[in-house]
Order: C-alpha cells, then structure tokens, then sequence
C-alpha cells in the first residue's frame, strides 16, 4: 500500500511539474531608445515616432496585454500575456512615452515601463534630470533602474564597482525605491560582469533578440533577451515580433 501511494506521489509530482513547465510563457521584453521623430542626426533605428509607439501601446491594450516592471516578475506567469516595456539610455523624449502612458490610462490598462538611465548623465541637458526621473517613478507609470553610471563596455571598465553599485545608489536616492535591474550597455557582458552584476542586481538584460522563456538555466535572468522595437517597423510587424 506504502508503495503504491508513493508510486502514484511520483506519478503527481511528474505530471504536476511537466503541466507547470507547459504553462511557462516566453515573456516579451521590449527595446525602446528615443521616443520622438528621426531628424536625421544619431542612428534611426534608436528612435520610435510617438505616433507608432502609441500605436504599439493601444495595440498592447487592445490585445489584453499586462504591462509589467521588474518589481513584479513574479507575476510572469500569473498574469495575461505579460510583457515589459524598456527604454535605454534615459532621453528627455521619453516625456512623450509618459504623454502616450496617461492617454491610455483607465480601470482597465495600467501602462508601465521601465526606464534603464544613465546616472552620470542625469544633468546633460537631452537626458531626463533627477527630478523629472523622480516624477516618472512617483506617477507608478515608470520603474527607473540602472543603465550604468558613465555608459562603457562592462567587460573592460576598470571602475565596475562604480559603474554598478554606484550607478545603482545614485538612481535610489533619486527615487527613493529600490534599483534591482540593470541593462548592460551596448548588451555587452561574460560572466566576469555576470557574477559583478549579482552582487547588486536580480536582473539583467541584453540586446540579443528574442523572448525571454524561463528554463532553469543558470543565470538565465543575467542574460534576457529583448525584442528590439526600430523607427520603421510596422504594426504588423510589431504584432508577430511578440509570437516569434
Ligand atoms: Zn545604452
């Protein structure tokens, strides 16, 4: 009889883990640079019009999407279709993601983002300042977690301490919550920067292209990809980027 309850235990654990594996969901996590119109200077593809990216957004509502940041990533696989929108480098003209957030705002669709900024460049004057990044958070549309301190290729920086746990303090004390995301710059990293990044950090994302699945490999949280949104890219095309 022991034996038989311990089989059948066996038989619940393996079917109970495999149909929790089926349910696992590649989460999409998105790439957003600039949001404003391409004039021609910098790289065209580190812009998206705020017409197209509200377009992507209402898409998003529309298709019962849930917008999700770090804070919440345990939520991945409780939620509908979770998805997470990033911005990198913290531009000023991310006032017009903030713009587009508020439009579609209602009982029924919480935008939120998560702004990667780079806490050296806080005062130059085309970045978002402290307290534009503090009104950002306190809105509860945006989550502003690290980018680094000056912006260099992690794996040759003599000053990863800095880059990481000071870039880190630095964005806290401006918010006044807790940074536990980091996006390498340039996607950049070994596992030298992986194992500095644990230190400070719960997560980390690149640029590879792809979406994010959980499968239990080690430091799968160091390495997520990203789906990168480009300044011509068409709804359409937006659309199947989140079933690849
Ligand atoms: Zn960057």
């Amino acid at each position: 009889m022991k034996k038989y309850i311990a089989v059948l235990l066996l038989f619940t654990c393996i079917f109970g883990l495999s149909s929790q594996a089926a349910a696992q969901k590649s989460v999409p996590i998105l790439m957003y640079h600039s949001i404003d119109e391409f004039k021609g200077s910098g790289i065209r593809d580190l812009y998206v019009s705020p017409k197209s990216f509200e377009q992507q957004m209402r898409y998003l509502k529309a298709n019962g999407y849930t917008l999700l940041t770090f804070e919440r990533w345990d939520e991945i696989n409780k939620v509908e279709k979770p998805i997470f929108v990033t911005f990198d480098d913290g531009y000023k003209n991310l006032w017009n993601a903030f713009s587009v957030f508020q439009k579609l705002k209602d009982d029924t669709f919480q935008p939120a983002g998560t702004i990667f900024a780079i806490s050296d460049f806080i005062t130059k004057p085309k970045r978002l300042s402290g307290p534009e990044l503090l009104e950002m958070s306190n809105s509860k549309l945006f989550s502003i977690q690290s980018h680094t301190a000056t912006h260099p290729d992690l794996r040759n920086t003599p000053n990863s301490e800095y880059e990481l746990k000071g870039s880190k303090e630095k964005l806290e004390s401006i918010t006044g919550k807790p940074v536990i995301a980091l996006a390498y710059p340039f996607g950049f990293f070994d596992d030298r920067v992986i194992a500095e990044t644990k230190n400070y950090y719960k997560f980390a994302v690149t640029v590879k292209p792809g979406m994010f699945k959980e499968t239990g490999q080690p430091n799968e949280l160091y390495r997520m990809p990203r789906i990168f949104v480009t300044y011509d890219m068409t709804l359409k095309q937006f659309a199947e980027a989140l079933h690849k």
